[in-house]
């Protein structure tokens, strides 16, 4: 009837909030078409002006001959079904979400600052909401920010504003909290909440200013240690976090843990391989180095060069007789000054380092309660981070290797290790220039002629000395001198007179045998010893010799050929030779000999 249609129009809705036409009405198709509708959602007002939602069920009710007679409608309470239908809805959009940010997370790659920036971007892009990222400092003092977004353009300038304002200690603020509980910290609403000291102590009055609806600090935790802290916060006007929110946000923030580790893990790796490519090509260099000074300097270059942090260095060397450090290389230092700078109360830093026989890591030098007395840092500027290593030679500190920055924490465990391993490969290269160094102290060739010195010979000589003692096998020696060689200096000049000692040198060693030890002996002297050679033969070679000299010109000059001669003494050793000086006189006399008997001779003694 009427009245049926008037309150059927007034009370029943379609979902979507269109009123129902009563014709169109399941009872209506069902009494009038014989239709049986099924599961028909609507809206119903009730009389106290809630309204719920139903489904609806009829169908036709039918007379003995088969005609319809009516129909009936079973109209059901859907409400709470609803509501958990939209709960799962949520959910699976929430779910959706979060393998959507995963997946934009894990191909941000591997750069650091690319990963964070995707990871707050999306979080605005996907849900809305603003986001900030802290990382844990390396000396596990500081939170610092290094990333933040938020989807209104003012809002995010004025939060940048805050958050630059002042660094934030690991204990401090809302996150501080987070970190210490390691729990999620929700304010559900931060105009009530209970929290406001925390919340001024990280963002003063922005929240309030921004009329944020919601807020949740969780943290980041990668391999089960602490990282930084996740911060999102729900814009005005929003619905506050509930628990779902808080379980969503966690898995989203282990997530971005992982993909922040993996980006620094990949850094280090890469800054590491860096490293080692400039050490290596550091240390490679240096090996070629034997000027031990021109070396040390360049180690200091080569250190600074693979730690980037550094911005001066000090090379010690220990001086062996007195042990006392001695400054032997700079890099940066200005002020020559510092070269002349001892340490006679070894309390300053490098001492420490020999004493010790360890590496040394200063975060912080005006906080170290040694550098009070540290003389080191008061000599050699202002400096507050430092890195030591010592410098061994076998298992001897024989220095140390230091780097300093100006600024504190300047250096990390890292840069640490890398300078110790420098300093190890760099071992090899003093070593190696200190092994040239003594060499040269200790050099047995004469650079003109290029066979042994007077050192040389006698070294060589001593030992095949020894040799003969013990056997007692024939020794021969032989000495000659040029003859009149200041007329030769006179006549052709000089340089003429040394490409002569070159030239000669040669001619006496075509004529000898691989085993005789040819020296320089003195100006214009050589010396021959011959092992295992009878006086005669030594005779037959010192022959061959003086004629190979007088037969032909020893060399062509500028003003022709210059012609030589020279005079030659031979001995033997006997069972009274005890020295090597005695044989060596006995072949100067029997060489005196040969002058005092006309030159151009052999005399045998
Ligand atoms: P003699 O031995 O036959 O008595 O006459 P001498 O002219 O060789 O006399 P003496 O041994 O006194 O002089 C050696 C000269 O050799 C003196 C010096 O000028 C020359 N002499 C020595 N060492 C060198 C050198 O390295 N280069 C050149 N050019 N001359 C040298
Ligand atoms: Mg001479
Ligand atoms: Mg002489």
């Amino acid at each position: 009837g009427k009245s049926y249609k008037e309150r059927t129009s007034q009370q029943i809705h379609h979902p979507d909030g269109r009123p129902y036409d009563p014709r169109d009405l399941p009872l209506t198709r069902s009494a009038l078409d014989g239709e049986v509708v099924t599961n028909v959602e609507a809206m119903v007002n009730l009389p106290d002006g809630s309204q719920r939602e139903i489904l609806i069920n009829s169908g036709p009710i039918f007379d003995r001959n088969g005609n319809i007679a009516g129909a009936i409608a079973i109209s059901q309470d859907i409400g709470p079904r609803k509501q958990i239908e939209s709960q799962i809805r949520k959910n699976a959009a929430r779910a959706e979400v979060l393998a959507s940010l995963s997946q934009a997370f894990a191909e941000a790659g591997l750069y650091y600052a690319a990963v964070l920036s995707t990871i707050t971007h999306q979080i605005t892009e996907k849900i809305g909401d603003a986001s900030i990222i802290r990382m844990i400092s390396d000396d596990n003092k500081w939170l610092d920010v290094v990333a933040v977004h938020h989807p209104e353009h003012e809002a995010l300038a004025q939060l940048r504003r805050v958050l630059r304002r002042r660094r934030l200690r690991v204990d401090e603020g809302l996150s501080g909290e987070a970190l210490r509980t390691r729990r999620p910290l929700l304010i559900q609403d931060p105009s009530v909440s209970p929290n406001h000291e925390l919340l001024y102590q990280e963002y003063n009055d922005w929240i309030k200013e921004t009329e944020a609806s919601s807020l949740l600090v969780i943290p980041l935790q990668a391999q089960g240690s602490l990282i930084g802290t996740l911060s999102v916060i729900r814009p005005r006007n929003g619905e506050h976090y509930d628990a779902d929110d808080q379980i969503f946000f966690m898995s989203l923030a282990d997530r971005a843990a992982m993909s922040i580790e993996n980006a620094v893990l990949f850094a280090d790796e890469a800054r590491r391989a860096r490293e080692l490519d400039a050490l290596h090509s550091a240390t490679s260099a240096l090996l070629s180095t034997l000027d031990l000074n021109e070396l040390l300097s360049e180690i200091l270059d080569a250190a600074q060069s693979a730690i980037a942090a550094a911005e001066r260095g000090i090379l010690h060397m220990v001086e062996p007789e007195t042990g006392r450090l001695e400054i032997r290389a700079t890099l940066n230092y200005k002020d020559p000054r510092i070269a002349r700078i001892s340490h006679p109360n070894g309390t300053d830093y490098p001492s420490v380092v020999v004493r010790n026989r360890k590496p040394l890591l200063i975060h912080d030098a005006l906080t170290n309660p040694e550098a009070a007395q540290n003389l080191q840092s008061n000599q050699t500027g202002n400096f507050r981070s430092l890195i030591i290593a010592p410098l061994f030679y076998g298992d001897e500190v024989i220095g140390t290797l230091s780097l300093t920055a100006a600024r504190p924490f300047a250096f990390t465990k890292e840069d640490l290790r890398l300078l110790v391993s420098f300093a190890t490969t760099t071992s090899a290269a003093i070593q190696n220039a200190m092994l040239h160094a003594k060499v040269q102290t200790m050099a047995i060739t004469d650079p003109l002629t290029e066979q042994y010195n007077r050192r040389g010979f006698f070294d060589l000589a001593q030992r095949e000395m020894e040799r003969f003692s013990r056997y007692h096998y024939p020794l021969a020696a032989i000495m000659l001198d040029i003859d009149r060689f200041k007329e030769v200096n006179d006549t052709f000049g000089h340089r003429a007179g040394d490409r002569v000692l070159r030239a000669l040198a040669e001619r006496i060693n075509q004529n000898i045998r691989q085993v005789d030890i040819l020296g320089r002996y003195g100006g214009e002297e050589f010396a021959i010893l011959l092992p295992e050679t009878e006086l005669f033969k030594a005779c037959e070679i010192a022959e061959r010799i003086r004629s190979a000299v007088a037969n032909q010109p020893i060399i062509e000059s500028e003003q022709g050929p210059v012609k030589l001669s020279i005079s030659v003494g031979v001995t033997r050793a006997t069972k009274a030779t005890t020295t090597l000086a005695e044989l060596l006189e006995q072949a100067d006399k029997a060489l005196y000999m040969a002058k005092e008997n006309g030159r151009n001779r052999v005399e045998i003694l």
